[in-house]
């Protein structure tokens, strides 16, 4: 396991991170792996910073990261607590397989790990010294000084530092300030909501070769993976208005029991063991591309606050993961304090082409998952059905072709 071998000479001493989800608690971990001071600002309370909704595969693309920070010990805590991903695939609503994924297409053992989104962030704070997370500080803005960043939050504290980095979401107030506005523009609605919870898999008539499904209807999708301990995690997907809700169907379950209605199982049978109070509905946003300049100065963006994607890939936690040990590794070769702002832009040219792609292929992949005519899903696992597997795993190969070295 390579993790970095020595404490790295950098004209950046201390790094100063905005949000405390999966992206900024990841380049916390790298900014100490390479000896920088780091202290985070969440604004909500620990507990709630530690929770989330639903669970998270964390790709082979990202797990090469984690195998590189803290000594490898979150990935080897995301394989002791997360369920791993082997075969799996896409397949119609009666559960019939239009593409199978297999981890020989990645060259691995598996295609990565999944895990409740709350046992995520509290590995990743585990493995951080207590000190580094300030929570319940909410950022207001920022000022350049002479020689760094002044940071000014809701109550009044500031702080100070060489950089500043946004990882505070798709409503970032830290890319708001960037352009002087007090909030962001409206993310782009991408047609559908989506509900997500967890469920036990003991007694569900799961078929035992694929740790994860999903299965795609007429406008709708519902899909599942393990999470680990026999747990599951599932989410469903429908074409919907934005701002709509559940109430005037009586609730949840009575909305995914409807709208999940011509499914074959498991899907009845997972619906019917839910708990209404453990399940979340979300409307699905994204932003159109930043371009190559994501931040000014002394300040960038990484993640969803730089590049909120569709989760139809299940990439957007996994490109703010690979943001945060790109930054850190060239945040580590500054050695003046004149080369800052290059290379912090620097890190955002590199990365635009692949956050974009992701950005893209998630779009038109979910609106081919989503399609809701009886001839467009016809025509759409037909097209799924007869790709060799060779050939459809080609269209998502550039994702796993990604090599995180501290060289
Ligand atoms: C239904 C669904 C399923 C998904 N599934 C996957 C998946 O399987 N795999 C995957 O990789 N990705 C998935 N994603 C995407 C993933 O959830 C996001 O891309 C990821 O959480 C982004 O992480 P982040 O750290 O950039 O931002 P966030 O997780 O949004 O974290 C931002 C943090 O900043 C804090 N904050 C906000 N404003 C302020 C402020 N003013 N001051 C201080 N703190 C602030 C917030 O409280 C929050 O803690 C999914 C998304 C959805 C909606």
């Amino acid at each position: 396991m390579e993790t970095i071998s020595k404490t790295i000479n950098s004209s950046v001493s201390k790094v100063i991170i905005i949000g405390g989800g999966i992206g900024g608690l990841t380049l916390a971990l790298a900014c100490l792996d390479i000896g920088l001071e780091v202290e985070l600002y969440e604004k909500r309370d620990l507990e709630t910073m530690l929770g989330g909704p639903g669970g998270i595969f964390i790709q082979r693309n990202a797990m090469k990261v984690y195998k590189l920070l803290a000594n490898g010990k979150i990935y080897e805590e995301f394989y002791k607590y997360g369920g791993k991903i082997l075969t799996g695939g896409f397949f119609n609503h009666q559960a019939k397989p239009l593409y199978i994924n297999s981890p020989e297409f990645v060259g691995e053992t598996d295609l990565g790990v999944c895990l409740m989104r709350s046992q995520i962030q509290q590995i990743l704070y585990n493995a951080l010294p207590p000190s580094t997370v300030k929570t319940g500080l909410a950022f207001q803005s920022f000022q350049a000084t002479d020689h760094g960043i002044k940071v000014y939050f809701q109550d009044g504290t500031t702080t100070t530092g060489d950089i500043l980095v946004g990882a505070d979401g798709i409503y970032s107030k830290v890319r708001a300030s960037l352009h002087g506005q007090e909030r962001l523009e409206d993310p782009i609605y991408s047609g559908m909501c989506c509900w997500r919870g967890s469920f036990d898999g003991a007694n569900l008539p799961l078929n035992p070769e694929y740790s994860w499904m999903e299965l795609w209807g007429k406008g709708n999708r519902f899909g599942y993976f393990h999470v680990g301990g026999g747990k599951f995690s599932f989410y469903g997907f429908t074409n919907s208005q934005p701002g709509e809700n559940d109430e005037s169907v009586g609730g949840p379950l009575a909305a995914l029991q409807t709208i999940f209605s011509a499914y074959g199982e498991p899907v009845p049978s997972i619906i019917a063991a839910l708990d209404p109070k453990s399940i979340y509905r979300d409307d699905i946003f994204d932003r159109e591309s930043l371009g190559h300049t994501w931040g000014k100065g002394r300040v960038t963006l990484i993640g969803d606050a730089a590049h909120p994607v569709q989760p139809t890939l299940g990439q957007g936690g996994c490109m703010a993961i690979e943001d945060a040990f790109e930054l850190a590794k060239l945040l580590a070769t500054v050695t003046s304090q004149e080369q800052v702002s290059s290379v912090l832009r620097q890190f955002e040219s590199d990365r635009h082409p692949r956050v974009t792609k992701v950005l893209n292929v998630s779009r038109s992949v979910g609106s081919l998952a989503q399609t809701d005519s009886n001839i467009g899903c016809l025509f759409r696992n037909l097209i799924y059905q007869l790709t060799p597997t060779w050939l459809a795993d080609q269209q998502f190969k550039w994702l796993f072709d990604y090599n995180p070295t501290w060289n």
